[in-house]
This record gives C-alpha cells, structure tokens and sequence, in this order.
C-alpha cells in the first residue's frame, strides 16, 4: 500500500555512486553489518551474498519507483500466471542489465574476490522444467524491458525440478536445495496472505434479493504467503515483480496433541500444508499425486485472484472495470481453474451476476496455449474435481451450459462437435478439460508459433475456433537477447558491437547490419576465435565435471532439451551409431571431426526416455573407448541440463540440432539461442524452425525430413516402418547393433523393446526421417570443410535472428491483446 500516515520525506542514502571504489565499501560494509562476518573468515558464498545485497539496494530504488508510478497512473496491468518460472541465476542478469558489470568486477578484484567464482555459486532458480518455464522468465524479463507494468504469479517451491545424477549411465533424480543457503534476491511478504480453502460443501442461501446465494463451506485451509523477487529490466528502466507463493499451516502447532505426546501428530497440518509447495511436478501416476497437482493449481490461483482483486480495489476502482484495468496470462493450462476462481469471487464475495461476472472474466482472461500432445492436455477426474472444489464444479457447469446453448442455436454445430467443445469429456471417465475452460474463459488464445497456431485450429481446438473463428491468433515465441547474447556471450556481443556500433544492443533488429560482414575475411576469423574460446570453455567444464577431453576443432554438434520420444534424442543417437560404424568401415575417408553433446532431464515416470538416456551414455561409452574412431567422434552427456549449463553450451555450439517430428514441437526456444549465437540448425519443418527459416534464409538452416502434413496423411495411411528400415542397410545395421547388444554388453535385451517400437509403429516417424536426416549430417559435414563457407552461413543466422528477441513478442502481446 503507498498510502501511509508515515513521514515519508526523509532522504534516504540513494545508491547513486557506481565506481568500483564505492563498490568496494559498500560490499565491505555488507559483509560486515549485514551477514556478520569479518573479511578474513568469510567464505566465497558470504561475498556472494554481499555482492547481490549491494547490487539489490539498487535494484530496489528503481523498483520502488516503478511500483510507485504504476499506482499513480492507475493504468493496466499486466499478470502473468504460470506454474513454471525457471529463471536460473539472478546475479549477472541484474548486473548486466543495471550496467554494473564492471564496476562490480573491478569492487571485487580490488578486494581479492574472483567475480566469476563466486558468481558460478549463486544457485540456479529450477523453478520449471523447460521451454515453457524460460518462456515464462524471457518475458518477465522483456516486460519489465519495454516498461509494461507486470507482475509474474507462480509458486515458490523449496526444492523446484529434481537434479539430475548419473549412476552407470541411468537417470537418478535427487531433490534440488537452491533455497540450502537462502535467497538474497526475494522478499517475505507476511503482510500480502490469503486463505485458500479446499474441499467441503456448498450450501444455498436466501440472497437479500430473493435470489439464491451459493455458500462454500470449505473443509480445509491453508494460508499462502507472497515471497517478491525483483525482475529487472535492460538499463534498468523498469523493474517488475515475481510473485510466487508459499503454503504455510493455518495452525502450525497443534499444541493440545504435542502436549498430549504425540509430536508427530501435532505437525501433521504443518506438513500437508507445507507439501504443497515443496515439489515442481510431483510423481502424477498415483491419485495422490495427480489431487496434490490440482491441490497446487488451484492454491496458486487462488492467492494470486485474490492479490490481484484487492489491488483492483484498493486503487479505487469498480469490478466493471476490472477487463480495463487487468490483463491476466494463463501460461498454458496449469492456472486455468483461475477462471471459474475469478468467476466465484466476482458471484459469490462481490454479488456479481453470472452473465456479467463471464463476461468481466473473458475480457480479462487470455491464455497460451503450448503443446498439441494429447497426453499433455490437463483433464481433471469429475469426483476429483467436484470433491476438492466442489463451488467451482457448479461453476464449469453453469459455463459449459451457457456456451453450449450458444453452440446449439448457432445452426451447422453436430452432436459430435457440441460433444467436442464441452467442458466435460463424457467418453469413459468423466473428466473436465482444462483446455476447453481456458479457451471459453479468455478473449484471446494463442499458439507460441505460426505452424502451431494453424495446427492449433485444425486439430485440438477445431470446433471451438468453428464457435469463435476471431479468438486463436499467434505469437510466436522469443528470448531475451540480454541473457541468450550479451551475459552469455561477452566475445560475441563486443565483436558485434565492434562492427555496428551499439544500438543493437537496445534494439536487435540492428543485427541485420551484420549481414555485411559475413564474407569478410577477417570478421570470420574473429567470429571464428569467439566461438573457439567459447568451445575452449565447455571442454573446460566437461573436462572438470566428467574427466573427458574435448578437442575444440572438432564440430561441436549439440541437443539440449527435455528428453522426449517427439524431440527425437533416439534419431540423433542412432545417426551417431551409424556414423561410428561409417567411419571404421571407411577409415581412408576425410571425416570431419565431431563431438556430440546432448543433455537434458527426464520425467522421473518416463520410461523410454529415461531408456535414451542410457542409451546415449550406453554408445558414449562404447565410442569413446574405440581406438578407431579417436578424434574423429566423442559423444558426451552431460548431467543436470539447466539454465546455467545452456548459458555455456548454446555459445559453443557450432551445430543445433532442432529434430523434432514436425506438427510436435510447438515453438522451441531452444533453437533460436543456439542461431543467434551462430551456430547452424539442423532442423525440420516444425515449431519455429519454419519462421526461422524465413529469417536466416533458406541457404544458411540445413532442412530435412517429413513436413507436419506429410507426418498427418502417413500416420492416417498407415506407415510401415519395417519397409523404410530394410530399405536403409545404414538404419538396418545400426539398429541391429543397438537391438543386439553391442553398447549393452551386461545387458544385451536392454534395448530390443525400443528398437522393436521403430518397427512397429515407428509413432515418431524415427524410421521414416532416418535417411533424409543422415543426408542431411553429410551435407552439414561438407559445409564444415569449406570454413568460408561455414563463417558466412552462421555469421547470418547471427545477423537475421534478431526478430527473434522476446521484447518483440512481448510487444505483440501488448499490443493485440493485453493492451496495457
Ligand atoms: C531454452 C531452454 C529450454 C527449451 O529448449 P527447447 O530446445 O526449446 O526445448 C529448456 N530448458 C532450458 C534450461 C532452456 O534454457
């Protein structure tokens, strides 16, 4: 609140000084006053804590600012609801954007501290899991840049996404404590609370007007707690806020049952509550785990209605207003129950009426929709839903009544398609459909690319685009060039800024300029040492964490990502298998030398892909060890795939392989880090890959593979795997050696299942992709030998990438939808 009866005039020490000799003091005075510790005895993480305090206090006077003006003009704001934050680390990001780099560098140098030392300890917030995630970060980070006033709304959880281990090559997952040595960068709110309530009854009252009014007498309560992390943006105009929320017991202690002797019974309400927001994800196998999911959906939403409701009406604004005042995000369907949340404050708190409370809720909901899967489309059991939230069921149903009597009088809608539009899956279990009430509940609903968004009528959304033909539109996805160029590519970015001055920096459409150095000889050799010393750095961190050397001459050929059947990990491998057996079937050929890296997670409960990863560490070892192929090919997988890890690989990467079955990706945002800083795509024509396409030119992406319709009519068809395997004597062999064995010595069945899926149904068109993909390597191979060549196309990809910048599509949001 920025009323208060508190003299507020007083001047406060501003941090205005920014040389490296008041750096200096001030993280002195830090260490000392704030964490307690004499510089002789304090350790590298007590400078880091001191470090991010100094960086913070001025962090925190732009912040204040921002809060303050956006309350003084009482414009829209803009909330951006995800279950998913992955924001990694927070130091060289603020630093960076606030212009301190190297000052702070120079504080702590003449303070004997290595910046980049302790910089590598600050942990990586793994508040998601992947694209969607960092999608959810790039744009807090790109709405704070282009002055949007914006507040992210997430959880905040203790231990976020698993870390990744290794044991003999398998995925072992272990809980992530990024919280071990407290978090600098956030701010308790006790103040901002709110009760959620789960479970009980609805009763039916007399309303003063005769009408009836609908009571929830909820069973159980937890309160949710605000914990504020500041979002910077670039030059510091502007600094937003994350707010993500904590479970707490309303009753910490049952002291009557302590008392009593039973110590564990009496933290029995401390522990539910707090479960809540302990994990990201938790197991979803069991009935436990999917009503925890729905649990910590609707917790989250619940808080941040509420927050955002009495924002709205501490500024002294009417409920009516509330679609002029508030745009609400909903990053994919997660925070969907946010809408017949919103719906039951308006109707049930705030005596609105149905009809208009729908319509302050549509006007102010949009929601994004990010995957096609089916398997990935939110759907909640009715009993489920009905028994934790039973106020709520009675509101999907009065909606779905509502639209589906729109449906039915609007004449050409069948059976079939009122059945498809219904919130309410009626074949087998009964389940309400997240997606349909997000749809429903929004004005607006987009896909995150081109081709996605066209799929995106075709296919999941068909008969609801029929309904409301003006509501999908697209925006397609970006990433912020300050994190994915400037904090991870220093050489780079001065190299660029060497050759077109600046403004690029501000504005990265400017990039284009670069274009007139592609053929430039003596740029290419400059570019060419950047990405070699980039290269030098992840041999590094390979070398230290794996105890395997990389020779930077060779090709660095890389996937990151989430391990999954559709991103086609397995096709990669399998192409690496028959290269390996290519390569000492032909030892006399001029083979250019690669070294593969792939890294990423799988979800704990996801066989196959926890089997690929056993796989690439199966071969890894298997290659390795051949003295026949030695500085010809290396495979490497390194553990943990996060934010800071992407931060060293995308750099180094000569080669992005961006593979999925085309029609399954629905953006990717993987592959517009890896062009920007200059690598080659090896791609299909899926997700963004198409519009990049577009951008870099035709020339300078290598393209293969089945299209998404191609992918559509054989899988109508039939497709016949076997055919296009006996057809391929590379495929062939190279399967039969993973069928039979050869990389699974103590386990020679470990892979027959797997290989016995691409011959039978072959879902994710592996089989079918395999020879065009193959080709496609050969062709990347011939490029690498002639370096001009080479220079000329990656050079451009980081020239025509700019468009890709998340501050564009922030301002397409902006502009089409939330008009803030
Ligand atoms: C960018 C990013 C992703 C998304 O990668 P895709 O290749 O688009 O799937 C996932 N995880 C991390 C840590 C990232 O930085």
């Amino acid at each position: 609140m920025i009323k208060t009866p508190h003299k507020v005039d007083l001047p406060l020490p501003k941090r205005e000084v920014s040389d490296p000799a008041s750096l200096a003091a001030e993280i002195m005075e830090k260490l000392t006053y704030a964490i307690g510790k004499d510089a002789k005895v304090a350790t590298p993480h007590d400078w880091l804590t001191a470090t991010i305090l100094v960086v913070r206090d001025r962090v925190i006077d732009t912040w204040m600012e921002s809060t303050r003006t956006t309350y003084q003009n009482n414009g829209k704001r803009v909330y951006y609801l995800s279950l998913e934050f992955l924001i990694g680390r927070l130091l060289r990001d603020a630093m960076s954007n606030l212009g301190l780099m190297d000052d702070i560098r120079s504080a702590l140098q003449s303070l004997s501290v290595e910046f980049d030392v302790i910089a590598g300890l600050e942990p990586d917030a793994a508040l998601g899991n992947g694209g969607l995630g960092r999608l959810a970060a790039c744009f807090m980070e790109s709405m704070a840049t282009v002055n949007i006033p914006a507040y992210g709304y997430g959880i905040r959880y203790v231990h976020g996404l698993f870390r990744q281990q290794m044991a003999e090559g398998w995925q072992v997952e272990l809980p992530e404590t990024w919280l071990a040595h407290g978090n600098p960068w956030e701010f308790e709110r006790r103040e901002s609370s709110y009760e959620v309530g789960f479970g009980g009854a609805v009763e039916t009252v007399d309303g003063p007007d005769g009408e009836p009014h609908y009571v929830w007498k909820q069973a159980e309560r937890v309160i949710a707690t605000a914990y504020d992390t500041p979002a910077v943006g670039w030059r510091g105009e502007r600094v937003n806020t994350l707010r993500l929320w904590s479970a707490q017991p309303i009753d910490p202690i049952l002291l009557a049952a302590f008392n009593a002797g039973d110590h564990i019974g009496a933290l029995r309400e401390s522990n539910k509550a707090e479960s809540l927001t302990r994990v990201l994800y938790p197991a979803d196998a069991t009935p436990a785990g999917q009503e925890l999911r729905l649990r910590q959906e609707f917790f989250f939403c619940s808080a941040s209605l509420q927050d955002i409701v009495r924002r709205h009406l501490q500024q002294g604004n009417s409920l009516a207003q509330l679609p002029e005042k508030v745009a609400i995000q909903l990053n994919d369907t997660h925070p969907a129950v946010s809408v017949v949340e919103l719906m039951r404050l308006l109707i049930d708190v705030h005596g609105v009426a149905f009809e208009e409370a729908f319509e302050i809720t549509s006007k102010t909901f949009s929601y994004t929709n990010h995957t096609l899967l089916p398997e990935a489309l939110e759907s909640w059991p009715v009993p489920l839903f009905e028994r934790l939230l039973p106020r709520h069921m009675q509101l999907v149903y009065a909606i779905n009544a509502k639209i589906l009597l729109d449906a039915r009088k609007k004449r050409g809608f069948t059976d079939h398609e009122i059945r498809q539009i219904s919130l309410i899956e009626e074949s087998g279990e009964r389940r309400v459909r997240m997606g349909n009430l997000a749809f429903m509940g929004s004005h607006s609903v987009n896909g995150v690319s081109a081709l996605h968004t066209e799929l995106m009528k075709e296919t999941v959304f068909a008969d609801l685009h029929k309904l409301y033909p003006t509501r999908i539109n697209n925006k397609t996805n970006g990433i912020t060039p300050r994190r994915w160029l400037m904090q991870c590519n220093p050489g780079l970015t001065d190299l660029i800024t060497e050759a077109i001055g600046p403004a690029f920096l501000d504005d990265t459409s400017k990039l284009t300029e670069l274009d007139a150095f592609a053929d430039d000889a003596s740029f290419q050799e400059k570019f060419a040492a950047i990405k070699r010393a980039n290269k030098q750095q992840l041999a590094s961190l390979v070398s230290g964490r794996m105890g395997i050397r990389l020779d930077p001459s060779a090709m660095f050929d890389i996937q990151i990502k989430r391990i999954h059947e559709y991103k086609r990990q397995l096709l990669n491998i399998i192409e690496t298998v028959a290269l390996f057996d290519q390569i000492r079937s032909h030892p006399e050929r001029d083979w250019v030398p690669r070294v593969k890296l792939f890294a990423g997670k799988a979800a704990p409960s996801y066989h196959n892909a926890k089997l690929i990863i056993k796989l690439a560490n199966d071969v890894a070892r298997v290659i390795n060890n051949d003295p026949s192929v030695r500085g010809l090919l290396k495979v490497v997988f390194v553990p943990n795939y996060n934010v800071s890890l992407a931060e060293v690989m995308v750099p180094a990467a000569d080669l992005s392989e961006q593979i999925s079955t085309a029609g399954m990706e629905a953006s990717g945002t993987g592959n517009m880090k890896f062009a920007l800083n200059g690598a080659l795509t090896i791609g299909t024509l899926d997700g963004a890959n198409v519009e990049m396409r577009d951008h870099v030119g035709e020339d300078n992406i290598v393209i293969f593979g089945m299209t998404a319709d191609q992918v559509g009519r054989v899988r109508a068809e039939g497709h016949n795997p076997q055919a296009a395997i006996e057809a391929s004597p590379e495929l062939q062999q190279a399967l039969s050696a993973i069928a039979s064995g050869v990389f699974s010595p103590d386990d020679r069945d470990r892979y027959t299942g797997l290989v016995d899926g691409l011959y039978h149904h072959d879902w994710f068109m592996v089989a079918a992709d395999f020879d065009a993909y193959a080709r496609a390597q050969r062709q990347v191979d011939a490029i690498w030998t002639d370096e001009a060549a080479w220079y000329s196309k990656t050079i451009r990809n980081t020239a025509r990438m700019g468009w890709f910048s998340s501050d564009r599509t922030i301002r397409q949001y902006n502009e089409d939808i939330w008009r803030a």
